[in-house]
């Protein structure tokens, strides 16, 4: 019998590869949506060559290392950055499965929401609520990685992805208020955020300094040529915002905005690869403020 640290690992290491591949699948909807291409009728191929890719040179990150990021058929590179969104997608899987699906959800607000800990007795024997916590986490991180590498190609966020994060934000908080933590934590200050639906639209409020900011790029369009950039980066605040609650939305503004504006500052030249960052410190902020939720919570009285 098997210890329970090693039936942890398994299951968290099993969890990585799950999130692995939908960084693969990821990699696919963000390559495909904005140019129109169906995202699942049509098998992966290379994009030089058109030669289907073999079932076993598409395993994540493993496929790219034993290509050495070559197509098996043209030879022509593949970008590193595949196996990179496999595996940075893959890792926070990982990570969060430790974090907070066999912690009970110690990283959570309000505090574990169960006194059992690790996989056996939370992912194995399922605990519905956890799993429903993580998978809806998980969910948020793939939806802003969409957008991150869909900002990295220089193109306007897919309607179909806000269209998405929003439906299951409104169901999700519709039917399963414990997937909205911070309620309870609310009330203890005597705010009456009872309903996960009310947290749920504070926090698009919190992405309206996010929306600002595109509103200000819009104003200056005349002078400069227009970018996707501040659009892309209020969809993202505002995703975060309605997925997580108010809290965490503004939250995120906070870090993932400042940390953009010190890397722009430090920057002088705001050339394409610190804009891009923009996007990405809202992936960064928000997977840092589910792992560290409650402490950072506890640092306001
Ligand atoms: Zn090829």
């Amino acid at each position: 019998m098997p210890s329970n640290a090693i039936i942890d690992l398994i299951t968290a290491l099993w969890l990585g590869f799950i999130g692995a591949c939908i960084g693969s699948f990821l990699n696919v909807v963000a390559y495909r949506m904005p140019l129109g291409m169906s995202v699942i009728w049509k098998p992966s191929h290379c994009p030089k060559c058109n030669h289907a890719i073999r079932p076993y040179d598409n395993v994540p990150i493993f496929g790219w290392l034993w290509l050495k990021g070559k197509c098996r058929d043209c030879g022509e590179p593949i970008s590193p950055r595949y196996a990179i969104v496999e595996f940075v997608m893959g890792l926070a899987f990982f990570v969060l499965a430790y974090a907070e699906l066999f912690s009970g959800g110690a990283n959570l607000p309000g505090g574990p929401i169960t006194e059992f800990t690790g996989a056996v007795n939370n992912f194995l024997v399922p605990n519905w609520p956890l799993i429903g916590v993580y998978a809806y986490h998980c969910t948020l991180l793939c939806l802003l990685m969409i957008i991150v590498l869909v900002d990295i190609d220089g193109y306007r966020v897919p309607l179909k992805i806000v269209f998405f994060g929003v439906l299951l934000a409104v169901i999700c908080s519709s039917n399963w208020s414990y997937l909205y933590p911070h309620r309870d934590r609310a009330a203890k200050f005597g705010i009456a955020l009872s309903d996960s639906h009310a947290d749920a639209l504070l926090g698009i409020l919190a992405s309206l300094p996010g929306l600002l900011v595109y509103a200000f790029m819009l104003i200056s369009r005349k002078k400069q040529p227009f970018s996707h950039v501040p659009l892309n980066y209020g969809v993202a605040l505002g995703l975060t915002g309605i997925m997580l609650g108010h809290w965490a939305g503004w939250l995120t503004f906070l870090f993932g905005g400042s940390a953009t504006a010190i890397i722009v500052r430090l920057n002088k030249h705001r050339n394409e690869s610190s804009v891009l960052r923009m996007v990405s410190s809202v992936w960064l902020g928000t997977f840092g403020i589910i792992l560290f939720w409650r402490p950072i919570v506890g640092l306001f009285p």
